[in-house]
């Protein structure tokens, strides 16, 4: 018996790199997976990759998008009526330094990570099973300073900070409300910060020589520790915020 055995998951984000890790993790432990993201092909590709006995469904939105976060709601109700996890994991990273800040990067960011994070929540609560487990995706970059990341980081703090006040409201329900901090990870959203391969390349190594562990994580990694949390392993633990950083942020 895997440790997620007979459990409904939904993973926002599931399409590509820790989401899809996860979705992919979830499986293996035994849970139904529904993966939310934007783009209808690569939601179909990953549905195809990790569908395995009909374990899996793709639903397309974008989740600062309230009716589209309904829509992913009312498939869940109607196919499994109810949800044990909850992986918001949809997010974006854009940089800019303090100076050149534009409105629409401040709103484009703060929309996907904080306002379609909050509603994605929000939003499940009616669904959620009592004693559940809700894992939010934050950042090493929510505890620390890096050149351009004024917006992005300070997303992260604020997941953070929902996590706090949500353990508190939901503590009722016995839901579990943790965050994964995720330290440099090779996926997707690490190319998509560097306009060429060469910069790509720069960028790694000078993520590397900072990490203790001396290297960029997988998404598996962070998969294994999104898994913990939402199982009973963690049954005692809410409200903390766990990173999978290799140490960049623990010292
Ligand atoms: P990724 O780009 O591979 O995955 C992000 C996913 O979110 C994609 O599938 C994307 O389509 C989806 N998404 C983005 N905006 C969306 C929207 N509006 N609606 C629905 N889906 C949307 O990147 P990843 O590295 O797997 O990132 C996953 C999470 O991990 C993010 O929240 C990110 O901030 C966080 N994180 C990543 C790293 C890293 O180094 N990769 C480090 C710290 C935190």
């Amino acid at each position: 018996m895997g440790k997620l055995e007979g459990k409904v998951a939904v993973i926002t984000g599931g399409s590509s790199g820790i989401g899809l890790a996860t979705a992919q993790q979830f499986i293996s432990e035994g849970a139904y997976v529904f993966i939310a993201g934007r783009r209808q092909n690569e939601l179909d590709t990953a549905v195809k990759q990790i569908g395995k006995n009909n374990n899996v469904t793709g639903v397309q939105g974008d989740v600062s998008n309230l009716a589209d976060l309904d829509r992913l709601y009312a498939a869940v109700k109607q196919q499994k009526g109810s949800i044990d996890i909850l992986f918001a994991n949809a997010g974006i990273i854009e940089l800019a330094p303090i100076g050149s800040i534009t409105e629409s990067h401040f709103d484009k960011i703060f929309n996907i990570n904080v306002k379609g994070l909050l509603f994605t929540v929000q939003k499940a609560l009616t669904l959620f099973q009592d004693g559940g487990s809700i894992i939010l995706s934050g950042s090493i970059g929510g505890s620390k300073g890096y050149e351009g990341s004024s917006v992005y980081s300070s997303t992260k703090a604020a997941i953070r900070s929902f996590a706090r006040t949500w353990t508190v409201e939901l503590k009722q329900r016995k839901i579990r409300v943790n965050v994964i901090s995720p330290g440099p990870i090779d996926t997707p959203m690490t190319s998509s910060m560097v306009q060429s391969e060469e910069l790509g390349e720069q960028l790694k190594t000078n993520l590397v020589n900072a990490v203790p562990l001396g290297r960029m994580g997988n998404p598996d990694e962070v998969a294994k520790a999104v898994s913990f949390l939402a199982s009973d392993d963690s049954s005692y633990i809410t409200g903390i915020e766990l990173f999978v950083d290799g140490g960049m942020a623990q010292i």
